[in-house]
């Protein structure tokens, strides 16, 4: 059995490459040929090289993928069958094969959004208890602008998510700087959108199937169509509620305040491709907090 790292809780399987680089003095080119896979590019974000991995590892690539990969936060709001359909998608398409369908889930063509994110704090405890640090799953999420464990706003670096891995971009949070980005929330509102992402995450898939049908708030969408210029009270309250810079950061400005507005649209069942699994958090930490408000 040849050596290789085992991933620490909430890590991305692209920083486990990062470290196996580091461990074992290779380059990401050599380690592909040390994964035995024949063939491939290693990137950071993109789930890659499960069987590989998995060996090595003796983790089940399964495992690999819900505790190491993004595919719990892609898999928001999907029905079961359609996270089947993913799983298998990722466990056998090569790194590439997926990327233009996580591109849009993660929102990655904001330019923030695609540059790595880390907590300095969990950084030091990291380096400080076991000697290195490593990039958390949850850091990279579009909704998680701070620490859950810390409450500490995280910090952007400037080595973007998507390029394949190479020896300049394998790099650990402790051999990068960063530095802090408004993302138009303050700390108490990215607290509960931090608690938000996470709290999606953990709902089974059929919690999502009635999501919206069962809101207080959708039966205002229901009973009444907005259009031509009038304005549906529900948006109103939604672009008040996370503000209009937030939403403008995120690329998910209102076009329109009638019913064609796409929180509107989502609540009637509208699949958008871009970012659709932080536009479900947000629709449903607003209709949450609309109940209890
Ligand atoms: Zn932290």
């Amino acid at each position: 059995m040849r050596y290789f790292p085992a991933p620490y809780p909430d890590e991305i399987l692209g920083s486990l490459l990062i470290r196996a680089c580091h461990h074992l003095g290779l380059s990401p080119r050599g380690l592909v040929h040390y994964l035995d896979d024949g063939w491939g590019e290693f990137s950071f974000v993109y789930p890659s090289f499960f069987q590989g991995i998995s060996r090595l590892t003796r983790i089940p690539a399964e495992i690999l993928l819900t505790e190491h990969t993004v595919f719990p936060y892609v898999a928001i709001g999907m029905t079961t069958p359609r996270r089947r359909v993913l799983e298998s998608d990722w466990l056998t398409a090569p790194a590439h094969g997926n990327s233009l369908r996580l591109r849009a889930a993660l929102g990655l063509h904001i330019d923030e959004l695609a540059l790595r994110r880390y907590c300095p704090q969990c950084c030091d405890e990291d380096y400080r208890c076991i000697g290195e640090s490593y990039w958390h799953r949850r850091h990279m999420l579009p909704g998680v602008f701070i620490c859950p464990k810390h409450g500490e706003p995280l910090l952007v670096s400037s080595t973007s998510v998507l390029p394949k891995l190479t020896t300049e971009s394998a790099k650990l949070p402790q051999e990068v700087s960063g530095q802090p980005y408004s993302w138009g929330l303050d700390e108490n509102g990215m607290r509960c959108l931090a608690a938000a992402v996470e709290e999606a995450m953990s709902l089974p898939a059929q919690t999502w199937s009635n999501m919206y049908s069962d809101a207080p708030a959708s039966s205002v969408v229901k009973t009444r169509k907005y259009s031509n210029g009038d304005v549906d009270p529900m948006l109103m309250q939604f672009c008040r509620f996370y503000g209009t810079e937030f939403l403008r950061k995120m690329g998910l400005s209102l076009q329109t305040l009638d019913s064609d507005g796409w929180p509107s649209r989502m609540m009637r069942g509208a699949r958008p491709s871009v970012l659709r699994p932080l536009r479900h958090i947000l629709l449903r930490l607003f209709l949450l907090s609309s109940i209890f408000s």
